[in-house]
């Protein structure tokens, strides 16, 4: 069993996000999962899988080798296609770890990403950073 932090997220951070598209930009047209860690309410860190680049389920499953202080808030894995919507694969492994779950989609900008909770229902996080006026 994984503890997770107690403190559940209520927020990413900006650079988090603009990182995790980046990634999900690099892998396409893979998919790609990591891990998303929780500092004080906020996400602020995610952590690859090695051997994720060629398919983010196997990835997933490696999750309960971690290590159990792990500050970890839930998965992020991207879908080479334009939905955010959590497979039922998804939310198969979603009921199985950590309580925020992230999903990007096709083209990677700035909004092409969700965040749901474990029962599929969309999560709200605040992005902290968030420039108003760039595009
Ligand atoms: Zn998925």
């Amino acid at each position: 069993m994984i503890a997770l932090d107690r403190k559940r997220a209520y927020a990413i951070k900006r650079e988090t996000v603009d990182l995790i598209l980046e990634v999900s930009k690099e892998s396409f047209p893979n998919e790609f999962a990591g891990i998303l860690r929780c500092e004080k309410g906020v996400i602020t860190e995610i952590m690859l899988l090695p051997g994720t680049i060629s398919g983010s389920r196997s990835a997933l499953l490696r999750l309960h080798m971690l290590p159990i202080d792990y500050t970890v808030a839930g998965t992020v894995h991207s879908h080479p296609g334009e939905s955010d919507h959590p497979s039922r694969g998804d939310l198969q492994l979603f009921g199985k770890f950590g309580y925020v779950h992230i999903i990007t989609k096709v083209p990677y900008g700035r909004n092409c990403w969700k965040a749901w909770d474990l029962d599929g229902n969309p999560y709200h996080l605040e992005v902290l950073g968030e420039e108003s006026t760039s595009s």
